[in-house]
């Protein structure tokens, strides 16, 4: 068609993210002329607050479209013109489309855990789940589940005060299912009655490693999903693996969220099984 695109991404610390090249690559496979471009808060020095003064300038030099991540993700909605109801009820943005010179919002870390889950944990009872962590990964998590279906969702923070506002915020947005929150000192009551747990701290990453479940708790016809994805194979899923568990990685999240930017941006959508594949090999 002639078509070509210019995508940025736009946060901190992201030189080395794997999504410009998963976009990249998906690209060429479906002959489409797509740029990626990493634009890095840390590199260049500038705060997240200036969001919204890098996405008119590149828009003004041609940019289609963007991700934005930490710290952006809620700094860019007052920047937008537009906001799709899932992200505006999420209250977080990772996704901008320019369309006719005006800013549109979406969140693709909620649809790209959903499809994550669909594709990695196909079948998976999801009527009572634990979840660990409710940060930002957490929040997205939280409603997909809801979105997916989920009737009991037992949030658990470190942090008792942001599990509970959490909690209350999509008790709101869902009034019909059973929302509660507490500590991980929960976890031995809440879980053995739960088809199955996500994890949405930070630990088991490169830079905190570890696990924060106990695995004696789990049982083999449970699922255990972890939203970390460096490195994929936490302690907490090879552990789960090990203890019989159906296991969902970060990585599916990961690359979910390009399929559907990715979707988003091109009207394309991508083949979601060979994202990942490609999102291995990096
Ligand atoms: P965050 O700092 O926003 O939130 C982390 C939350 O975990 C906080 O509320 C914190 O209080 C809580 N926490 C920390 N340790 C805990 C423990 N031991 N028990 C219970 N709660 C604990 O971080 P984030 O941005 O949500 O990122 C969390 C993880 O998700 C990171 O590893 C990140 O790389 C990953 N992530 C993955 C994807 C993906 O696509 N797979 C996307 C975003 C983030």
């Amino acid at each position: 068609t002639g078509e070509s695109f210019i995508v940025g991404l736009i946060g901190e610390g992201i030189t080395a993210s794997l999504t410009p090249p998963m976009h990249e690559r998906e690209a060429d496979q479906q002959g489409l002329r797509y740029i990626y471009r990493p634009i890095d808060l840390t590199t260049l020095g500038r705060p997240g607050t200036d969001v919204g003064a890098l996405l008119r300038a590149c828009r003004d030099l041609g940019f289609n479209a963007f991700n934005v991540t930490h710290p952006c993700k809620q700094l860019v909605l007052a920047e937008l013109d537009e906001v799709s109801d899932d992200a505006a009820r999420l209250g977080a943005v990772n996704t901008v489309l320019i369309r006719d010179g005006r800013f549109l919002g979406h969140n693709t870390d909620f649809s790209g855990f959903g499809g994550a889950l669909a594709g990695g944990l196909p079948d998976a009872a999801l009527d009572s789940v634990v979840q660990l962590g409710v940060g930002g990964a957490g929040a997205a998590v939280a409603y997909a589940l809801l979105k997916a279906g989920t009737g009991a969702l037992t949030l658990l923070d470190l942090d008792p005060l942001r599990a509970a506002e959490r909690a209350a915020a999509l008790s709101g947005l869902f009034p019909d299912r059973r929302i509660t929150s507490g500590t991980p000192a929960d976890l031995p009551s809440v879980l053995p009655g739960a088809d199955g747990l996500v994890h949405a701290t930070p630990v088991g990453m490169h830079s905190h490693p570890g696990i924060a479940v106990d695995l004696q708790l789990l049982s083999p016809s449970q699922w255990v999903a972890d939203v970390v994805y460096r490195p994929v194979e936490t302690e907490l899923i090879r552990g789960a693996r090990a203890m019989g568990c159906r296991v969902l990685d970060g990585g599916r999240m990961a690359v979910g969220q390009a399929v559907d930017a990715f979707e988003l941006i091109t009207g394309i959508r991508p083949d979601a099984e060979r994202m990942l594949a490609h999102f291995h090999e990096l």
